[in-house]
């Protein structure tokens, strides 16, 4: 039987699409060959890129707005690097919200001057800064819409002037906002899309070009879009999962619809943790992730009863990170309201048991 899977990264993908995925591996459409064993310039997986590129932008909302979508190799990690070799000039703005914020940062400044904007590290980072100022002469300003290990998220987003890049790798086609306010949007496939392998940038082209440095080729957003998101081989398998993912979440009438649903899960996940007397959450109420949810029992003694209750359940990987202990139950798109329900009926049960 299905687990109720509540990984942080690589986390759920809908069932239908890991059928359809795995029948794909073995014979593609009747094609009588595997598609990871196809070229990648053939009609049959040039379609399944394009197709994955406007899913991308349509689901979004940025179709026709000056945007491009590409599914890249190296993680959003990579793109830590990336987007600064290809807008960092003088200076940019981060916010440090994070442990992958730290990181963006750390591999920004490897190459020219970065200035923290607010950072949330004095208080291992258990909310959102705000009211902050992003200087006008600024080469972009850099955040991170959701952080994956606290659990906090950006329910709003600055008015800058700048260009605005933001790493939305936990939380991308989960929630209504104006997509359009971003000019680089990047996530690694693992959390909302696909399996780990690829990362989609979306990128609004005009921000390009602008930089002095000679960007190394597989480094430059500009080759890439000329070739049509294949500049090399393309990670043929994460690119077709995340096309279905992006189909599946299309069918159900997009992101809006989508977000209903994660925010009945995550009303549900919040007043159980809020009103059981046992559980205690991390992240400040105003910031909290409607992805990822951080708490901790108020008595440690229970932790070994809570944890065979939960895998009598079949409730899997609600592990906090060790950074911040406790527990953490993630709720990306795929995961059934039913999982929550079980998550939370087994936290009333060790109330009704302590
Ligand atoms: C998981 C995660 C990353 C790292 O992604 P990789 O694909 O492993 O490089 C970066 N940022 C955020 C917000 C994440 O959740």
């Amino acid at each position: 039987m299905k687990k109720h899977n509540f990984s942080a990264g690589p986390s759920i993908l809908p069932q239908s699409v890991l059928l359809k995925a795995s029948e794909a591996i073995v014979d593609y459409n009747n094609t009588g060959l595997s598609l990871i064993e196809i070229s990648h310039r053939s009609k049959e997986f040039v379609d399944i890129m394009e197709n994955a590129r406007a899913l991308a932008l349509e689901l979004l909302g940025l179709e026709g707005k000056g945007y491009k979508a590409l599914f890249l190799q190296g993680g959003a990690s990579t793109q830590f690097l990336m987007v600064a070799m290809n807008l960092l000039e003088k200076r940019a703005g981060y916010l440090n919200t994070g442990a992958w914020s730290a990181k963006a940062i750390k591999e920004a400044k490897k190459l020219d001057d970065i200035y923290e904007v607010a950072s949330s590290a004095d208080a291992n980072y258990n909310y959102i800064p705000k009211g902050y100022d992003v200087p006008s002469d600024y080469d972009y300003f850099h955040c991170t819409s959701n952080n994956t290990i606290f659990g906090t998220q950006m329910k709003s987003f600055p008015k800058t002037s700048v260009p605005m890049v933001c790493d939305m790798s936990s939380d991308i086609f989960s929630r209504v906002i104006d997509y359009s306010q971003f000019d680089l949007i990047y996530a690694g496939a693992q959390k909302n899309m696909g399996p780990a392998g690829t990362t989609l940038v979306v990128i609004k082209e005009d921000i390009l070009g602008k930089v002095s440095r000679d960007i190394p080729s597989i480094m430059d957003y500009k080759l890439h879009i000329k070739a049509g998101s294949m500049f090399n081989t393309p990670p043929v398998f994460p690119v077709y999962t995340t096309m279905l993912t992006l189909e599946w979440l299309k069918g159900l009438g997009g992101v809006a619809a989508i977000a209903e649903e994660n925010e009945k899960k995550s009303r549900l996940m919040y007043s159980e943790i809020d009103l059981n007397p046992l559980f205690k959450g991390f992240a400040a109420k105003d910031d909290r992730s409607m992805m990822n949810a951080t708490f901790n029992l108020t008595n440690d003694n229970l932790k070994e009863t809570f944890e065979t209750m939960l895998k009598e359940a079949g409730i899997s990987a609600v592990n906090g990170h060790r950074s911040v202990g406790g527990y953490r139950a993630s709720m990306y798109n795929a995961l059934p309201l039913d999982s929550v329900k079980a998550l939370v009926e087994v936290m009333s049960e060790l109330e009704a048991k302590a």
